[in-house]
């Protein structure tokens, strides 16, 4: 443990941790690790009461092996009934002490004193933490001073994301459930993947919107053969306060008429079951409307259909990014936006580019009736590309004559070589076989929209991009 003085500082240490993170889970493991490190313990765990107070659940812990942690249900009348009383308790040799539920199981993990101390939220204990010593350990007034304040800051984490209050006030109606979200909550980690994008898009508005969601909770049984289940059905999520269900019918339409099926026999046979299924229609609404549009619901009328959300765009720029950083390894490549509807695109790949990199843009004036397919420089490049290896930029390319022209314009200022970016490429429209090296996404022969793309100079700041609705269409609004 440290001493007297460095206390405050361990102390700041460890709020510093318990503050640098606004996940609940996060939370929480910084601030066991940092208890750990702060008073040089061996490990340090944190559990929570079980909303019946019966059992003990493990939130977070560091420093203990997986076997130890696996024990078995940790009793909260038994293991260290004093401290849910309120009381800090230390127990100096685990060996011995009739206190202790697991004498043997910590004797091999090497723990000889345990100190307990009650985590409070509004004058109620919610949970201990625990701190566990190699060697016999009496813990000075400072000591416990010191290890209550880590406590606390652990008590106000979980009041800040509200989740005690909400597992309280939820838990009778879920108690009538099949499950009981607190267990699930506890238990499954927020997956690092999804299985489509849109479930990582629609898990970011549950995010903006702080809506407590568990991904793919559980597997329902669905038909059996012989007592044997034949099949499952896992709903996308589970959103816990509101005790509900869902599942996301974004993807490919030929699925909806399975989930549908696998949605109706579900509700047949767990009734309790509260499920919707979101359609691709209403899910794009709810993206335009409430997680990404910018623009107000009148204009969002015009919007046909979302071809790419915004997390798709990340995704894919990302990957754009990354490869011409492989490709270009050890050059200084310029990049040649060509405006406007490059912006978004060209800003976002360049931060996913890691080399030093030059950026320099261009304009050209829209096609002259008078002689079609012809273009005007409207702005040129202000950057001499001369021996440079350039990267022409484009937002789409749909005929191919403007980066046809602009290909053959470049080409006079002799770059060392001239390689072409292009986030959308509408293929059926090609009039001229340009090479293009780098691709987005292929797109088929619909006018789009967003993401620096415009229509009579609006829409450019949709962060999707959309097709836009044709003036016969547009009578016929979501
Ligand atoms: P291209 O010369 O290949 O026919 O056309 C390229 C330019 O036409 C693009 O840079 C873009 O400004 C415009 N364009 C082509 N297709 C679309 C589209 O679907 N939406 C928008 N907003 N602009 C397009």
């Amino acid at each position: 443990m440290p001493r007297t003085r460095s206390l405050q500082k361990a102390l700041f240490e460890v709020a510093k941790a318990v503050n640098s993170t606004l996940s609940v889970t996060e939370t929480l493991n910084a601030l066991v690790e940092s208890a750990t490190k702060a008073t040089g313990a061996k490990a340090c765990s944190l559990f929570l009461l079980s909303p019946d107070s019966k059992d003990l659940l493990r939130s977070a812990y560091y420093g203990l092996s997986e076997e130890y942690i696996t024990k078995g249900p940790v009793k909260a009348e038994r293991s260290i009934a004093e401290v849910m009383q309120g009381t800090t308790v230390l127990v100096k040799d685990v060996t011995t002490d009739p206190r202790i539920q697991y004498r043997r199981e910590a004797k091999k993990e090497g723990i000889t004193s345990i100190l307990s101390i009650p985590v409070f939220l509004h004058q109620e204990t919610i949970g201990v933490m625990r701190l566990y010593t190699k060697d016999p350990h009496d813990f000075s007034k400072d000591e416990v001073e010191f290890a209550s304040s880590i406590a606390n800051l652990g008590a106000i984490a979980i009041e800040n994301a509200k989740l005690y209050e909400s597992l309280r006030s939820s838990y009778e109606e879920i108690r009538q459930g099949v499950l009981s979200w607190y267990d699930i909550l506890l238990d499954k980690p927020r997956p690092t993947s999804f299985g489509h994008p849109s479930e990582a898009e629609f898990a970011r508005i549950l995010d903006f919107y702080h809506i407590l969601w568990v991904y793919e909770p559980r597997s329902f049984p669905i038909t059996w053969d012989n007592g044997n289940v034949t099949e499952m059905f896992t709903p996308d999520f589970y959103l816990p306060t509101l005790d509900m269900y869902i599942e996301l019918t974004t993807m490919r339409q030929n699925l909806v008429t399975d989930k549908n099926r696998k949605v109706r026999r579900l509700k047949e046979l767990y009734p309790n079951v509260n499920i919707r299924l979101v359609y691709r229609k209403d899910y794009f609404r709810l993206l335009a409307r409430y997680g990404y549009g910018p623009l107000k619901e009148a204009e969002m009328s015009r919007i046909d259909k979302v071809l790419f959300t915004a997390f798709e765009i990340e995704e894919r720029v990302t990957q754009l990014g990354e490869q011409i950083t492989l490709d270009y390894k050890d050059r200084q490549p310029v990049f040649v936006g060509v405006l406007k509807g490059v912006m978004c695109f060209i800003s976002d790949l360049i931060r996913h580019v890691s080399l030093p990199v030059t950026v320099d843009y261009m304009a050209i004036s829209p096609y002259r009736t008078e002689t079609p397919g012809s273009v005007a420089i409207a702005k040129d490049l202000e950057i001499s590309i001369t021996g440079r290896d350039v990267i022409l930029v484009e937002d789409i390319i749909d005929t191919g004559l403007t980066l046809n022209y602009l290909l053959s314009y470049l080409g006079t200022k002799k770059p060392a070589s001239i390689k072409v970016c292009t986030l959308l490429d509408k293929r059926a429209r090609r009039l001229i076989n340009v090479p293009v090296d780098y691709v987005g996404f292929g797109i088929p022969d619909e006018f789009v929209i967003g993401y620096g793309l415009d229509y009579d100079e609006i829409y450019r700041n949709l962060p999707f991009i959309a097709v836009l609705k044709t003036e016969d269409s547009l009578s016929g609004a979501w």
